[in-house]
């Protein structure tokens, strides 16, 4: 018997008996771990999850995810491992690269990364690789670095170390590892970034182009994890080639939009990228993990990812990023993906119709930022009274946020997992009319010398509780995955 969860198809009979079975296995060793997982099942069905980078993968890709392929070193690359008895392995990195490159219409995809993190580390030094390294050993007359003379080597070392990276601020929406200081690519590059115009919050492409231009940047990034808008990959090219540098696209957040053609056109990063990272497990609903798609000139680099920042590849989640993009190449996916959007936009118009503020006044993309300021909250405040009525947001900065990035005034709300769990328009509106109703009735708390907290508050009585009731009864009539039953 098939049950329907929006686009996952599995017979729930099945999938019972692979966890009740795989359940008492577990408990047989660590009953709290069996419990543990248990629980966050019911925690994950209770709950109104609006966390824009998280989603619901299938049972088929949760399922590739526990067995023995965890077990095997598989360094290398496909067909090429410096470790014996890599075949099968060689069968799902092939497998996961292959959907990957017929769903993106990318020319080389890359499925070791472990995380998006990883993807992009992957990409830089791939990227620094094929811009640097190679041209520096060919005007040392060197095929490798281990050939190159001291001398010749402190030179290049001096190269690789003093590369600039143009990327979108983290209040605009950018990520960490787009060139902050707190990560690795903040301390590899000499790094700019660009915000979003003051008055309407949109990215200005004469800005970035003018910035480019005056930073010469070798590496271009484009993507973010909470701009609500989409961005023209086509002029971010332009704007690339114009200073010689190379573009980075991280579709980490919407790469579903991609996959299911939301995002065509100039807006479709991969033929306009050289090199293209995401994550697998955010609007693309896959296992965690990471993925480049590239052009060919930078095929060979991406593939020396291992051993260059990456250990040995997680064969069991590239298996499970085989099946979540095959399952990412039907048609129904498409149409999630569509909903995905659809479901944004109703979130939008219903959170504006009740008089909030949206950074952007919308968003053409699977998340809103809700400025949370005409609340008199900061985001954190917001994230935690909204938490105690049963709805899982993030606090999030707002472009030059006064509250800065801990504290914010921003919120950011997904809608790729309940749209997952078959939420359409007439929930989104009910979300937002919830979400509204639970900050209209919290207040900052006084602080002992009479300001204002920026962390405590006061959610009036009563409200948490009727919400949760609200929020139950929006989730029963979509229970996540339906028919599995653990009790
Ligand atoms: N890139 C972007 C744009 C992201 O939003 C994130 C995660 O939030 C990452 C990269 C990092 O992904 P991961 O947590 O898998 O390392």
């Amino acid at each position: 018997m098939s049950q329907p969860m929006n686009t996952h198809r599995y017979d729930a009979a099945a999938v019972t008996t692979a966890y009740a079975s795989a359940l008492e296995v577990i408990a047989a060793v660590e009953p709290d771990v069996a419990g543990a997982i248990r629980q966050e099942l019911t925690d994950q069905r209770e709950s109104l999850k609006l966390i824009a980078s998280e989603n619901y993968a299938s049972p088929a890709v949760l399922l590739t995810m526990g067995n023995w392929f965890s077990d095997k070193y598989a360094e290398g690359t496909i067909g090429h491992r410096f470790y014996a008895g890599c075949q099968n392995v060689d069968t799902v990195e092939q497998l996961a690269a292959d959907h990957a490159r017929a769903l993106f219409g990318a020319s080389h995809a890359y499925a070791q990364p472990h995380s998006g993190i990883d993807a992009n580390l992957v990409a830089f030094w791939a990227i620094l690789a094929q811009r640097v390294e190679a041209p520096g050993l060919a005007a040392a007359g060197a095929r490798h670095v281990n050939d190159l003379s001291e001398a010749d080597w402190e030179k290049l070392r001096h190269e690789l170390g003093n590369q600039r990276a143009l990327g979108m601020s983290l209040d605009a929406g950018g990520h960490l590892t787009h060139g902050f200081r707190p990560n690795i690519s903040g301390k590899m590059f000499h790094q700019s970034s660009y915000g979003t115009d003051p008055e309407t919050g949109l990215l200005d492409y004469d800005h970035v182009r003018a910035q480019a231009r005056e930073f010469k940047p070798l590496v271009l990034i484009a993507g973010y994890s909470a701009y609500p808008r989409r961005i023209n990959f086509a002029t971010m090219r332009e704007i690339a080639d114009e200073v010689g540098a190379t573009l980075m696209v991280d579709m980490a957040h919407f790469a579903g939009l991609v996959a299911g053609k939301v995002f065509t056109g100039d807006f479709d990063p991969v033929p306009h990228a050289h090199v293209t990272t995401t994550t697998t497990h955010k609007s693309l609903r896959g296992p965690r993990g990471g993925l480049v798609l590239c052009q060919p000139e930078y095929a060979d680099a991406v593939d020396r990812g291992c051993p260059m920042v990456l250990g040995g590849p997680l064969s069991h989640v590239m298996a499970a990023k085989a099946v979540a993009l095959a399952e990412a190449r039907q048609p129904a996916f498409a149409t999630y993906a569509a909903a995905v959007a659809d479901n944004a936009v109703t979130l939008a118009d219903g959170l504006l119709r009740r008089g909030t503020k949206l950074v952007t006044g919308g968003t053409d993309n699977h998340l809103v930022l809700l400025d949370v300021s005409s609340f008199g909250l900061t985001g954190r405040q917001a994230e935690s009274a909204l938490l105690d009525a049963g709805i899982v947001t993030n606090r999030n900065a707002v472009p030059r946020d006064p509250n800065g990035a801990w504290y914010t005034s921003g919120v950011r709300i997904g809608t790729p997992a309940l749209t997952s769990r078959g939420f359409g328009p007439a929930e989104f509106d009910r979300v937002a009319e919830l979400i509204v109703d639970v900050l209209s009735a919290t207040t900052p708390s006084a602080t002992a010398s009479g300001g204002l907290s920026q962390a405590k508050y006061e959610l009036a009585d009563g409200v948490a509780a009727k919400t949760q009731a609200a929020a139950a009864e929006l989730l029963e009539k979509f229970p996540l995955y339906p028919g599995l039953d653990l009790s």
